[in-house]
């Protein structure tokens, strides 16, 4: 019996490995299916690397016709500009990330890339000029490295290194006893909330995309992580226009402009200070979110 335990344990494991990376594999196939839901232009042009202004132009989307997520949304992000989106649960913020990837077409309006429609611009330029952290990434039962490496698969070694430093993700690698080869578990299971997230922002650095959209978590955060979050985002939207789904305050404040979605539809826009003064929804909010900052 002692005899047959190691190969059938050995199979058990075998067993669950294959299983585990076909749960990867099937999430694959899932994304890939949701991308070609839509299909590139017969004359699709190529976005030229450098600089790029992002905008929506009186877009409207709806998952269900019967049910309009977005109505009539305009709004400009100028290279090198910070746009942050701010709203109420169900408002329709992530739909906007969903959109600037063309994981669904607008039903009305249009999105644009340095003027072009974003229909009009081939699926492989426009994945390569975006990148997206999303608010819970998934990540591949495999190495930390690979993790960030899948961001630029040609990347060197430095350069995972370099991206992980930034991310502010090196020295907590560094402290684990299998360092950048540590497995993280089917989708990252062995990693907290902040750390894949970390983990998403230093694959992006290295990707190093022209427009960055971030999905911020939603979780509570203590102030002290909420400033290291911050600089994690600081370092990635640094010379990048970026399009900020924002639940933070720090986050709002420190965005060229802010654009309030309420039930799909844009009320209120302006820098931070204008906001605050015209005491209108976002005043509402800021000071709600100052209220629990003090409570807590
Ligand atoms: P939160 O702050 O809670 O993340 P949000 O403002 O990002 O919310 P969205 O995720 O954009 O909101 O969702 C907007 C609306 O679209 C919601 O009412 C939601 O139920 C609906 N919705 C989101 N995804 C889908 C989908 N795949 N199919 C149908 N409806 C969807």
């Amino acid at each position: 019996l002692i005899q047959l335990y190691a190969p059938l344990n050995f199979l058990g494991v075998l067993y669950r490995e294959i299983r585990q990376s076909l749960t990867d594999i099937e999430r694959m196939f899932g994304l890939m299916r949701t991308e070609r839901e839509v299909a590139d232009a017969p004359n699709a042009s190529e976005l030229a690397a450098g600089p790029m202004s992002l905008s929506f132009d009186a877009v409207g989307f709806a998952y269900d016709p019967r049910r309009p997520v977005l109505t009539d949304v305009s709004l400009t992000v100028p290279p090198g500009h910070t746009l942050a989106v701010v709203g109420h649960s169900g408002g329709g913020k992530s739909t906007l990330a969903r959109l600037v990837f063309r994981f669904y077409d607008v039903s009305s309006g249009a999105i644009r890339i340095n003027g072009t429609d974003i229909r009009q611009i081939s699926q492989n330029s426009l994945r390569r000029a975006i990148g997206i952290v999303p608010q819970d990434t998934v990540l591949f039962n495999d190495s930390i490295y690979y993790n960030i490496l899948y961001g630029r698969p040609d990347a060197s070694h430095e350069e995972v290194i370099a991206a992980a430093q930034a991310a502010q993700l090196h020295d907590f690698i560094s402290r684990l006893p299998d360092g950048y080869e540590t497995k993280v578990g089917e989708r990252g299971l062995k990693l907290s909330g902040g750390e894949k997230q970390r983990v998403a922002i230093a694959r992006t650095l290295l990707k190093n995309p022209s427009i960055l959209v971030f999905d911020e978590a939603t979780s509570a955060l203590d102030s002290r992580t909420e400033q290291a979050i911050q600089g994690q985002l600081e370092a990635a939207a640094r010379g990048r226009t970026a399009l900020i789904i924002a639940h933070r305050l720090s986050t709002v404040m420190n965005a060229d402009e802010i654009v309030v979605l309420e039930q799909g539809r844009v009320i209120e826009r302006g820098s931070h200070a204008a906001l605050l003064s015209a005491d209108g929804a976002y005043a509402a909010m800021w000071r709600l979110q100052l209220q629990e900052r003090e409570e807590d």
